[in-house]
């Protein structure tokens, strides 16, 4: 899979009064894409209908600063959200995404990274001594866009330099070589995002094969960073445990044994507006959306999800905590939601 090209790209005026965002403009341009400035609101889509809105967004790139703010909360993944990006031009069908960014996920980027660092710092220092962790993963997938930005280059070497603090991500895609051999002192851990057969087949489209991740997985570990597996969304359907026992030996077979990788479980969810785009989006989507099949649960911002019942989740976490013991003896397991 070849890096990301968008469509088109709206860069804001004020990015241009940065290095990033003047380069971002050149090569932008010299990519053929098509770019317009804009001043102060971005200029309204002209796709007619709600998809045709839906995919453009994913292929546009918004090249903009970042309004110094309040950085959110991120449990249970790390302490706080690091905004480096948001949006991601993949097009996987059950993507959390689709609550957040709704009807028009374009890819913003943001030019002014030593802001947002020096913001990032200022939480550091309120909490030491104690770890202050950071996501940069919450509301995009930062890899796609890193050939772009070099945003993740420059967050790992600033928390490297930066004590009482670590970083993580998570990210489908491959594109990592610009990380391999920078200094990060083992404080950012790289997480990749897998899943079984199954699900990749029917859900995923823009997004790297497994076997790809999977490389870049021991070429990050081979690089000395703490590595990571965050295998989800996890679906329950006829042969499930089958599936997921395949995906543990295909993890195997490519990290070292003697790393000990941590794993994320995370179950499938979606939220009513979550449902919503994705049946207008991906009309006949396989995605299982029932609600009537799912427990409500009450959510962190105000909206609830529909997840899975209790008897099913205990079935779900009874299966990996074994597998995960028989075929990854050294993982550790961080959480099962
Ligand atoms: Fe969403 Fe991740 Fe897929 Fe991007 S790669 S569309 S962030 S699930």
């Amino acid at each position: 899979m070849g890096p990301f090209i968008p469509r088109l790209a709206f860069i804001q005026k004020a990015a241009l009064a940065y290095p990033l965002g003047r380069e971002l403009m050149s090569r932008l341009k010299a990519e053929d894409v098509e770019v317009s400035v804009y001043e102060k609101k971005l200029p309204l889509s002209t796709q007619k209908t709600f998809a045709e809105r839906f995919f453009l967004s994913k292929r546009t790139m918004v090249v903009l600063v970042w309004k110094r703010r309040d950085f959110q909360t991120c449990r249970p993944s790390a302490h706080y959200q690091l905004p480096l990006v948001s949006g991601c031009p993949g097009l996987c069908e059950y993507c959390y995404l689709n609550t957040n960014l709704g009807r028009t996920p374009y890819v913003k980027v943001y030019v002014n990274v030593e802001d947002i660092l020096d913001r990032a710092r200022e939480y550091v220092d309120e909490r030491r001594p104690a770890t202050t962790v950071f996501e940069g993963s919450a509301t995009s997938d930062p890899v796609a866009v890193e050939a772009w930005t070099g945003s993740l280059q420059r967050a790992i070497r600033f928390f490297a330099a930066l004590d009482n603090a670590r970083f993580r991500f998570v990210t489908k895609y491959t594109d990592i070589g610009g990380l391999l051999g920078i200094p990060h002192k083992g404080k950012t851990e790289v997480r990749f995002s897998i899943n079984c057969n199954y699900a990749l087949e029917r859900f995923e489209t823009g997004t790297p094969r497994l076997q790809n991740r999977l490389k870049a997985a021991r070429e990050i570990a081979r690089a000395g960073y703490p590595l990571g597996f965050l295998v989800g969304p996890i679906f329950v359907f006829e042969g499930w445990r089958e599936e997921y026992t395949k995906l543990l030996h295909a993890v195997r077979d490519y990290v070292p044994d003697d790393i000990g990788v941590t794993i994320e479980l995370i179950t499938h969810r979606f939220t009513a507006r979550s449902k919503k785009v994705i049946e207008q989006v991906y009309p006949g989507t396989q995605v299982p959306l029932d609600k009537e099949e799912r427990r409500f649960k009450h959510g962190q911002f105000g909206y609830g999800k529909y997840v899975y019942p209790d008897n099913v989740m205990a079935e779900i976490r009874e299966f990996f905590e074994r597998q995960i013991g028989a075929v990854l003896p050294h993982a550790r397991i961080l959480y099962i939601v």
